[in-house]
């Protein structure tokens, strides 16, 4: 239909559509209007760097579809975004928010951008500059942004400001992911590594085994990573190596979780941690484990690596972490593998996302043991939903994940005609 979204990352989306698509004998028509986002921004952004000097930053919105409800997902400032990554992560979103149950599309943003090179100052101007670009085209009952890779409460607080001072009030359901302090819930920042972790367990329960007597690795520390680290060693787990884009470091015995988190939090990243600790990144995947944790980017877990995990479960609490190459590797020669997609593995944040939204348009607030409560309410439900697809017709949990999802949506736009 189109190729502006061309490249391997929608390409992936791409592929997992549609061998979904075929199982359930889709035709042209349907395909396309399941898969291709109904709407796509893209903006350029000026701002004044500290230097006096003016840069132009490249912005993107794609809503992927309009038929459950507003769109919904997270922001993403890195150097890599690009109009196909961001389009095929709102597809990710869409499955997701369906398999979840909640009442919206998906939706994905971003910058092309390294936000570490920028100040404060300018980080302030450029999230600012960005959301005044959006204005046109989101809403509370539109499009809620929230936050992904490289942006955090901060950046949503100057998102939600910037809309507010536009409408000339106060208008916090506009984002999700905000600051407690500014409207925003108590676990949010925590619910995709709280949600990871819960789904570990589970898993762990559905093939017996304990969580004491377990090892885990995880790429990826940032607030996924580092929240599900802590929520495993708090479960028992032993964690044996973390990484993220400046250091590895492995230790059988059971890595320090909280001095790491604690110096992360402090540095802002791992590098100079620890020396006798650190080890080589490009092994961390297909090291000895029962849980790999990939909680850093997309495309890690190709069919090569596939084939030389070590791991017992595969939690994705990225988003597409896993290549469909290495799912046919996983599905054909590595049965013994279970894998949490990350279309349920990481689905805790955008379900407190819809917590704090439908809080902001109530104005009615839940503590936080309220909120882990229905937390984990609704991924128990949607984790025994894909269990029990993938055992009655004898398909992976990526695909029963996918086809909930798809399906939802579809049924959705069958009953509802042509126009969302
Ligand atoms: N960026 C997160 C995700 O990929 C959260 C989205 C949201 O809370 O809307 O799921």
């Amino acid at each position: 239909m189109t190729d502006i979204y061309a490249g391997p990352v929608f390409e992936m989306a791409l592929t997992q559509f549609h061998r979904i698509a075929d199982r359930l004998e889709l035709p042209d028509g349907q395909r396309s209007r399941l898969l291709y986002p109904k709407k796509a921004m893209t903006i350029s952004c000026p701002i004044h760097l500290d230097s006096g000097e003016v840069a132009v930053f490249q912005g993107y919105r794609v809503q992927h579809h309009l038929t459950l409800g507003p769109t919904k997902g997270g922001t993403r400032f890195a150097p890599n975004v690009d109009i196909g990554e961001v389009a095929a992560l709102a597809v990710w979103m869409s499955w997701k928010c369906a398999l979840a149950g909640l009442p919206y599309g998906g939706a994905k943003g971003g910058i092309t951008v390294d936000p570490r090179q920028l100040s404060l100052r300018e980080l302030e101007a450029l999230s600012r500059r960005y959301m005044q670009e959006m204005i046109p085209f989101v809403g509370p009952h539109i499009d809620v942004m929230a936050p992904d890779m490289g942006t955090n409460e901060q950046v949503m607080a100057w998102f939600m400001d910037t809309y507010s001072m536009h409408q000339g009030r106060t208008v916090s359901e506009i984002v999700t992911g905000k600051p407690v302090s500014a409207g925003g819930i108590t676990g949010r920042r925590e619910a995709t590594g709280l949600g990871t972790a819960h789904l570990i367990e589970r898993a762990m329960q559905s093939i017996n085994l304990d969580p004491g007597k377990c090892t885990a690795v995880i790429q990826g520390f940032g607030n996924v990573g580092s929240v599900t680290a802590l929520e495993l060693v708090r479960r028992g787990v032993k964690v044996i190596g973390v990484s993220d884009h400046t250091a590895c470091y492995v230790d059988k015995r059971g890595l320090d979780i909280e001095a790491l988190d604690r110096y992360a939090t402090v540095n802002g990243h791992l590098s100079d941690f620890s020396s006798e600790l650190l080890s080589d990144p490009k092994e961390l995947l297909t090291m000895e484990c029962d849980v790999l944790v990939p909680a850093a980017m997309e495309r890690v877990i190709d069919a090569h690596t596939a084939r030389r995990l070590k791991c017992r479960i595969i939690a994705e609490a990225a988003n597409g972490p896993t290549t469909p190459d290495a799912d046919d590797v996983l599905d054909a020669e590595r049965p013994e593998i279970l894998v949490i997609p990350d279309i349920l593995c990481n689905s805790g944040g955008v379900i407190v996302s819809y917590f704090e939204w439908v809080q902001g348009l109530q104005q009615v607030f839940w503590n936080r043991d309220t909120v882990v409560a229905k937390l984990c309410e609704l991924l128990d439900d949607a984790f025994s939903k894909v269990i029990s697809k993938a055992s009655s017709e004898k398909i992976s949990y990526r695909f029963a994940a996918i086809t909930i999802g798809v399906q939802r949506i579809m049924d959705a736009k069958q009953s509802r005609g042509l126009f969302p």
